[in-house]
């Protein structure tokens, strides 16, 4: 699998890539980089980021590689932008992100509710997607008052 066949190939200008992993909390995918010369695994967007951009990951150590779409699943490097902590804060704090008031894209909300409606429990949906279970099923009572 690899990042190597994303840049050269499959590659979706403006659209958001699916890492494809299950994600770890808030939908970080990881995996084993030999390129980037690291041991254990790495956040693939950081990752992807370093790969694309020709850096190594000491390079932004310091810094969070942040996702201009929102989509922490996503490692489209056309959606990657090095920030700071303190501007990953801002950003987050913009986007209604911040700790103790965790909201999602509505396209993790879609998925999730998606799952759940092709026979997925709200559980595996919501490990699956990184969406809070009371947030599916209130999104999917709202789907359904909505229409
Ligand atoms: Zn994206």
């Amino acid at each position: 699998m690899g990042v190597v066949n994303l840049t050269k190939g499959l590659l979706r200008m403006g659209d958001c890539i699916d890492h494809g992993q299950k994600g770890t909390g808030l939908g970080y995918g990881s995996a084993r980089y030999p390129t980037l010369k690291v041991k254990g695994s790495v956040r693939m967007h950081r990752a992807v980021y370093c790969l694309h951009n020709g850096l190594r990951l000491e390079d932004i150590a310091e810094q969070v590689v942040m996702h201009t779409c929102d989509n922490a699943r996503c490692i489209n490097p056309e959606h990657l932008r090095l920030g700071s902590q303190r501007e990953n804060m801002l950003d987050m704090r913009n986007k209604g992100r911040g700790v103790g008031n965790i909201r999602y894209t509505l396209e993790q909300k879609r998925l999730a509710a998606a799952l759940v409606k092709s026979g997925l429990s709200v559980s595996a949906a919501s490990r699956t997607c990184g969406v809070g279970r009371v947030t599916i099923i209130n999104f999917m009572k709202e789907g359904q008052v909505n229409g």
